[in-house]
């Protein structure tokens, strides 16, 4: 049922939890989560009405509305307390709009929320850099290849005292610079032959950005570093 890359958020899903899938859309992942018997209890949040209520007629169909909670809501706000809600998943959307939902989110939401399992379609380094920030550590990281696309999850657990992240490892993430798996080097491998390109035409353009030339090369370095 699960796509290549909802299957790896799925499996950062610790055992035993209470998950708010937040723009579950479809809500796959709860109803996989649910009826493997991963979670005890989901809350798929969504913030369009469409698919809430699309949603919500799959899971009375599956016969899963005891354990699984469709609410209509914008971000953390589907979460009350009470929920006991301990890890959070966001996934499927830009880097931007996950900061942003986190950003929002208020003391009670997170009031439980021990673990998040965050998967940007871009803009990774936004989302390492509000986890850090924020007392998160990041604890696992996954990087998979669907459909022409490179996706990569990031699941952060809460801590003291968070470690600062080098600028390469909130570039490339810490834990997939240490496993270093094929998808994550030839990811790396076409950006670095995107970014020699790039410095090579910059050298005809009329207008030097410098700014741009310095920032290219210090991405070539720690790619270069890495691989
Ligand atoms: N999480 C699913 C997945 O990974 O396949 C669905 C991803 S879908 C591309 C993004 C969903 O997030 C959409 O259904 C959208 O309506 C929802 N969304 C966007 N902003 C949201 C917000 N602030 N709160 C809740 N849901 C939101």
């Amino acid at each position: 049922l699960l796509s290549k890359r909802l299957q790896a958020v799925y499996q950062m899903v610790d055992k035993d939890t209470r998950v708010a899938d937040i723009g579950s859309d479809h809500a796959y992942l709860p109803v996989e989560l649910i009826e493997n018997d991963v979670c005890h209890f989901a809350i798929a949040g969504e913030v369009a009405k469409g698919p809430m209520s699309r949603s919500k007629e799959d899971v009375e169909k599956f016969g899963l509305s005891n354990n699984i909670d469709v609410r209509l809501g914008d971000g953390l706000a589907v979460i009350k307390a009470d929920d006991q809600i301990d890890t959070v998943v966001i996934a499927g959307m830009g880097g931007i709009l996950i900061q942003n939902i986190l950003t929002r989110a208020t003391e009670e939401q997170l009031s439980h929320v021990k673990t998040l399992v965050l998967q940007p379609n871009i803009g990774e380094p936004l989302v390492r850099h509000w986890l850090v920030e924020n007392g998160f550590e990041i604890v696992d990281e996954d990087i998979v290849n669907e459909e022409h696309h490179v996706y990569e999850i990031i699941k952060a657990g809460r801590v003291d005292k968070t470690k600062p992240l080098t600028e390469a490892q909130f570039l490339m993430g810490p834990v997939l610079m240490t496993k270093k798996s094929p998808t994550f080097v030839a990811k790396w491998q076409h950006k670095l032959n995107g970014y020699h390109k790039a410095l090579e035409n910059m050298k005809h353009a009329k207008e030097i950005d410098q700014a741009k030339i310095d920032l290219m090369n210090q991405y070539i370095k720690y790619i270069k570093e890495i691989l």
